[in-house]
């Protein structure tokens, strides 16, 4: 029998709900018992082949303004938050007109409940169908990230 590839329900973290709202849309997050919950210095050097800007997003953080700032130790909503705008900023730029027009996103992250795992994830969009788009993309490409640096310690 072949080895069946991980299914959802085997992911680290899963995409349980998402809502639209007029002007942000928002993720629910739930993370597996034994999924890391915060991010690394080896998950964000693989993060960074894929996403090169990503720490030179604004981001409020305690520790300065920019998200290169606490994104070798931060929650790893807080990164998918970041991915998804990013993933945002990217289909921005490839289908505006005029470069001048940059698109800026804002969002936040927070825990609904750190020990079950359970996180909230707000952004900004312009279109809700890209913004749709561009969590089911990052959750895909964050469980890949955090598989491929957890197997590199098995
Ligand atoms: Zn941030």
């Amino acid at each position: 029998m072949a080895k069946q590839p991980p299914n959802d329900t085997a992911s680290p973290i899963t995409l349980t709900h998402v809502t639209v709202y007029g002007s942000r849309i928002e993720g629910q997050l739930r993370f597996a018992p034994d999924a890391p919950r915060t991010s690394s210095p080896r998950l964000i050097e693989q993060l960074v082949r894929t996403f090169p800007h990503i720490g030179d997003h604004a981001c409020v953080n305690e520790c300065g303004d920019r998200f290169a700032d606490v994104m070798e130790h931060t929650s790893l909503a807080h990164v998918l938050e970041h991915m998804v705008i990013d993933l945002q900023v990217q289909a921005a730029r490839r289908t505006s007109q005029n470069s001048q027009h940059e698109a800026a996103f804002v969002g936040t992250t927070e825990w609904i409940d750190k020990n079950a795992g359970l996180a909230c994830v707000r952004v900004s969009f312009k279109d809700d169908l890209v913004a749709l788009a561009a969590f089911r993309q990052a959750i895909e490409l964050l469980n890949n990230l955090v598989q491929v640096v957890e197997q590199e310690h098995v």
